[in-house]
């Protein structure tokens, strides 16, 4: 493992050992990562990469952590963070070239500026371009699909670009080939008015701020909606809303979120999950999936 650090340090990223998972999560639960690995430019990106997967410790790519849930124990090996790539560039007039850790809520204030329009779905998401492509990200009646030109991703070794069309985009899913990384990725916009833009993006967040327990640490929609009922909806009707286990509770504004009231446990999230897929089961047949991915070392 000395070896291994030496070999990434020498690459140029900072590593920090023992890190507090539950600093870099959005909902704020979770054990430590061995390390936490911060590239900063891509070029290291791409180096990290190749020097990982030529050993045999395991590693994952995270961004902001906002779709991410850490096991109590922690994770084994390293976390590849993209928090300091953030690189956004408009070029052709109406085309934006961005790193896989920019965020979207960035991307979506300098594209209003330049006057172009197209990627106001981003209100409110506070993922980076890597998390969002993975996830298919999507609010305000658009996904990023939408937007997507090219992604490039490194898979074996290999940084390779990929055009949309070649892309299964479905709900929440991207379907990239398996072990692949988005290091960047291009978005095609269009002009627009910046005055129109700008109350489009108000009302969605006036919507959002009314209606999600914005002010508590959350991880998003913890549920996928299903094509009859939403999520929160069925979670309301099993009257789980408000409901609560140590410190996590399905929020009493929103059924779909879980909120950290104070002093949650990855554990304390993990079984109020599962109660409402048992309960969704057992009462309603219906089978409840994540959204949100759970990452690392699983309790025994
Ligand atoms: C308050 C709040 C509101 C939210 N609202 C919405 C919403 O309206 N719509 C919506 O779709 N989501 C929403 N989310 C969820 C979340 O913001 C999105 O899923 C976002 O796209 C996740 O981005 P991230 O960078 O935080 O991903 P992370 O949580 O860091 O990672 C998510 C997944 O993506 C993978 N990943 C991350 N970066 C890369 C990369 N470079 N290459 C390959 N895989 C990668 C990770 O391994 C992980 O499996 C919300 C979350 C919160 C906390």
């Amino acid at each position: 493992m000395k070896d291994l650090i030496n070999q990434i340090e020498d690459i140029g990223c900072k590593v920090s050992p023992n890190y507090p998972m539950k600093k870099y999560t959005w909902l704020r639960v979770g054990g430590d990562a061995d390390f936490v690995v911060e590239p900063n430019s891509n070029d290291e990106f791409i180096s990290l990469l190749n020097v990982l997967s030529k050993s045999n410790v395991p590693w994952v790519v995270l961004g902001e952590g906002s779709n991410t849930i850490v096991y109590d124990k922690g994770i084994s090996g390293v976390v590849i963070s993209t928090k300091k790539l953030k690189k956004v560039e408009i070029i052709e007039e109406t085309k934006v070239l961005a790193e896989s850790g920019a965020i979207l809520g960035a991307i979506l204030n300098k594209t209003i500026k330049a006057g172009l329009t197209g990627f106001e779905f981003a209100a409110g998401i506070p993922g980076t371009v890597g998390g969002g492509i993975f996830m298919n990200a999507g609010a305000n009646n658009g996904e990023i699909k939408d937007v997507v030109d090219t992604v490039w991703i490194w898979l074996d070794g290999k940084e390779i670009s990929i055009k949309r069309s070649e892309i299964n985009f479905e709900y929440r899913k991207s379907n990239l080939p398996e072990g692949s990384v988005v290091t960047k990725a291009l978005f095609n916009l269009k002009h627009g008015e910046s005055n129109k833009s700008e109350q489009n993006v108000k009302e969605y967040m006036t919507k959002r701020n009314s209606t999600q327990p914005i002010k508590m640490s959350n991880t998003g929609s913890i549920f996928k909606n299903l094509p009859d009922i939403a999520a929160g909806q069925l979670i309301e009707e099993l009257g789980l809303k408000g409901f609560s286990i140590g410190g996590a509770q399905f929020s009493d504004l929103h059924a779909n979120f879980i909120v950290n009231t104070g002093h949650a446990k990855a554990s304390d999230v993990l079984e109020l999950i599962e109660k409402a897929k048992n309960e969704a089961l057992s009462k309603r047949g219906i089978k409840l999936e994540t959204e949100v991915r759970v990452i690392g070392n699983k309790e025994k």
